[in-house]
């Protein structure tokens, strides 16, 4: 985001702080409050306000782990990265379930089923099945599909479940004690000897750190982003309430790439179609939705919910930051180790969220190795 020497000409009122976070989504708040917890003081810094960009948009899935299969993530990143992966996963959402006890979020742990849509995606699950078990993951295979809508397995993982986004990054963002600076792009942060100095359109913020939660926006901030995080869409719909509940869980299948739940307010969420249309949803910072992924979902409602005779109320698009590997990157940059980050969720902040925004902290005041999210894969 750019800011014009007219919105902005250097003699915005100037204030202090120990650490200011740049983005205000989960991330942003999640790393806030433990900043908080460890006693520092924090200004977050939001282009527009709390939440605005995919941390209230997204589908309120808390799923553990990633989008690929426990044992394809073991073919990629190794036996042992996989398992820090997983237990990062399951303390995140473990952590975002607590919070939402305490603070009366809505939320249930009504279990999460990863569904076949082929015979191949069936063979799939039973080798993740037991790559699971194998490393203390709890999950359950079952061999028919347990919504009877024609899928051929499934997996059933019952600590997982569904969440209200907004309502936990609200209470995370209250819990933070954090101050806001709203609807004020940060066009440059600039090192001095002593402290960092962050330039928004509002106000210039002095402080000892800085932690970047910028996600998919990343590049537009700071070259150090472009060609290691990249924007790509993701759109949802959502019907009117229906009279019964479809799922009862939240349901995910085709590796990923469809996704569909129950809402609170009884309708049904379906999302995905990006498969079909990567070319169209990638690399755009643009949340609108498109015929094509909306024309999927429609006909994904159509084929497997044809039970589902409520209008369709709502449609809606939010950016996703993604990482060549699918993981998020947290460090610091290389012109200087007090500025940290945290970026790149790849459409999995609610699964890996806390722990990452923990890991980000961690690195940044006590310069932690962030394991195998470390972003220094990629320089
Ligand atoms: C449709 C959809 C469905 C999804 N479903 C799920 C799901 O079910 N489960 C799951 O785990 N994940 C899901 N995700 C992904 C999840 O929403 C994200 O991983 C998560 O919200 C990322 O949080 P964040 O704080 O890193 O990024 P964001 O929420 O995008 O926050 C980044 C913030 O930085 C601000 N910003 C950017 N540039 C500047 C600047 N220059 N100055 C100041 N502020 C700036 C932006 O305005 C924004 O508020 C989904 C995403 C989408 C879009």
């Amino acid at each position: 985001m750019t800011v014009s020497v007219w919105q902005a000409n250097g003699e915005q009122p100037v204030e202090s702080t120990d650490v200011v976070i740049i983005g205000a989504g989960l991330l942003g708040c999640t790393a806030a409050l433990y900043l908080h917890q460890t006693g520092y003081t924090t200004t977050i810094i939001e282009a527009r306000d709390v939440g605005l960009g995919a941390s209230s948009r997204n589908a309120g899935f808390m799923i553990t782990g990633l989008d690929k299969y426990y044992h394809q993530a073991e073919m990629v990143y190794g036996e042992a990265a996989t398992r820090e992966i997983w237990e990062l996963s399951r303390r995140s959402l473990a952590f975002w379930q607590d919070t939402a006890r305490q603070h009366g979020v809505w939320m249930e742990q009504s279990s999460s089923l990863l569904l076949a849509e082929t015979p191949e995606e069936r063979l799939e699950l039973e080798q993740s099945t037991r790559r699971m078990q194998a490393n203390g993951f709890d999950c359950e295979y079952l061999s028919s599909d347990p919504l009877q809508r024609g899928y051929y397995a499934a997996i059933r993982q019952a600590t997982d479940g569904g969440i209200h986004p907004v309502q936990l990054l609200n209470a995370i963002f209250q819990a933070s004690e954090a101050k806001l600076i709203a609807n004020s792009e940060v066009y440059a942060i600039e090192s001095e000897a002593t402290e960092v100095v962050v330039y928004s359109r509002l106000a210039i913020v002095r402080a000892q750190k800085v932690l970047i939660c910028t996600n998919a926006y990343s590049p537009y901030l700071d070259p150090y982003f472009v060609g290691k995080v990249t924007p790509n869409r993701a759109q949802c719909l959502a019907t009117a309430p229906l009279p019964e509940r479809v799922i009862n869980a939240v349901g995910y299948s085709d590796y990923g790439y469809m996704y569909y739940r129950d809402l609170p307010d009884g309708g049904l969420l379906i999302g995905g179609g990006r498969k079909q249309n990567k070319a169209l949803e990638g690399d755009t910072t643009e949340d609108r939705t498109t015929d094509p992924v909306q024309a999927i979902l429609e006909a994904y409602l159509k084929t497997r919910f044809p039970d589902v005779t409520a209008p369709i109320v709502r449609r809606w698009a939010g950016i996703m930051g993604f990482t060549d590997d699918g993981l998020p990157m947290v460090g610091s940059l290389p012109r200087d180790a007090r500025i940290g980050y945290a970026v790149g969720l790849n459409g999995h902040g609610l699964s890996l969220g806390a722990g990452i925004a923990e890991r980000a902290v961690d690195h940044l005041l006590y310069g932690t190795h962030a394991g195998i999210f470390d972003g220094q894969r990629f320089d």
